[in-house]
């Protein structure tokens, strides 16, 4: 089985709520989102995705995927997308960085091996681990009183796991995680994500401003050491994200015990393969995850639901389903919310089908 062609379509995704807001006053009201497609000289077609949260989050920008594919593409016709660690190899050889680039082809290249196996990719990255996968509610930056408003709705749905957008100003941040961790019941987890937010003043505010609550604190500030400073004077629970982005960060981290969960994100890692590296390592080393993406629609969900429910529930401490938070739907067969929870699908690959009338014309095309 050879690769014969590689191609990609650009989908807009609009979301249900209008905007999703986060720290520093940034915001996305309609995602650009890529859909990647690997296609093989016996026909058969692999889908990935890749959907940066806007260009100011991640060093990752939506057009930098297209380009991105371009660039790399020519170097992977005739390679076996089965063999997919001497793919990200040669991927690498080829690209210097840009994990996001690579994800779309690797996830692609994993859906095209589930299909030439008749195994979902869940069985191929480890085994599904229970039933379902328990997923988290993001709650986009807004008012302490529309945040507690948002929650109790979302909660109405089933979901036990929030996740709050601070990182604003701290005082009106205490605020926000106290009006809603007021209404939530004891065993609800919450979590405060300031996204590289506060300056480490305001953290080491925030963190004492909260110190009898229950409260996860989510990257509080730009750098790995602004981060290991709060964390060395809080006892709360601590994650981090934004930092994570590679092995030796997760290995650093893991050495100054700087997180009790690391955030780990398909495309800020480069892919299924390399981020099922550090998952397995997280799990060795006792590490809980959150298992995500940057953002996406149905493929997206579909390769973390993947993920997730290969991963031991133990450490599976949340996931996200992105695909109920868009209006469009991109693909059949992803994984849908049911109770605050979703399920990886059964069929082979990632059990996807894509709606090729929503991706329209394809805007890479290398054969
Ligand atoms: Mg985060």
């Amino acid at each position: 089985m050879k690769i014969a062609r590689v191609f990609a379509h650009r989908v807009e995704l609009p979301l249900h709520e209008g905007s999703y807001k986060w720290s520093g006053g940034k915001s996305v009201s309609v995602f650009d989102s890529t859909i990647v497609g690997v296609e093989t000289d016996t026909g058969t077609v692999g889908y990935g995705e890749v959907c940066p949260l806007g260009p100011f989050y991640l060093p990752a920008y939506a057009e930098g995927v297209r380009a991105g594919l371009r660039e790399l593409a020519p170097h992977l016709l005739g390679m076996d997308p089965r063999e997919l660690s001497k793919l990200n190899g040669r991927m690498d050889a080829a690209l210097k960085g840009h994990p996001y680039v690579k994800s779309g082809i690797d996830m692609a290249c994993w859906d095209l091996l589930g299909q030439a196996t008749g195994l979902p990719v869940c069985v191929l990255l480890g085994g599904r681990f229970g039933e379902s996968v328990r997923l988290y509610r993001a709650i986009s930056q807004e008012s302490p009183q529309q945040m507690a408003e948002k929650v109790a709705g979302y909660r109405q749905q089933g979901y036990t796991r929030f996740q709050l957008k601070v990182g604003g100003d701290p005082d009106v941040d205490i605020e926000r995680i106290r009006a809603v961790r007021g209404m939530l019941d004891p065993t609800d987890r919450l979590v405060a994500d300031a996204n590289t937010g506060w300056t480490q003043h305001e953290a080491m505010r925030v963190v004492r401003g909260v110190r009898d609550v229950d409260v996860y604190i989510e990257q509080p500030c730009l750098s790995y050491e602004e981060c290991l400073a709060v964390r060395r004077h809080t006892d709360h629970p601590f994650i981090l994200d934004e930092n994570i982005d590679c092995l030796e960060m997760l290995l650093r981290g893991r050495s100054d015990l700087a997180m009790d969960v690391v955030n780990l994100k398909i495309s800020k890692l480069g892919g299924l393969t390399k981020t099922r590296q550090v998952r397995d390592l997280c799990v060795s080393l006792g590490i809980a995850m959150t298992l995500e993406d940057s953002w996406g629609g149905d493929i997206t969900t579909a390769a973390i639901a993947h993920l997730a429910h290969s991963t031991p529930v133990e450490y599976r401490f949340t996931a996200t389903d992105f695909n109920s938070y868009v209006t469009v739907s991109t693909a059949k067969g992803a994984p849908r919310r049911e109770n605050g929870f979703m399920a990886a699908s059964q069929a082979p690959g990632l059990g996807i089908e894509p709606d090729l009338a929503v991706l329209g014309r394809r805007v890479v095309d290398v054969a």
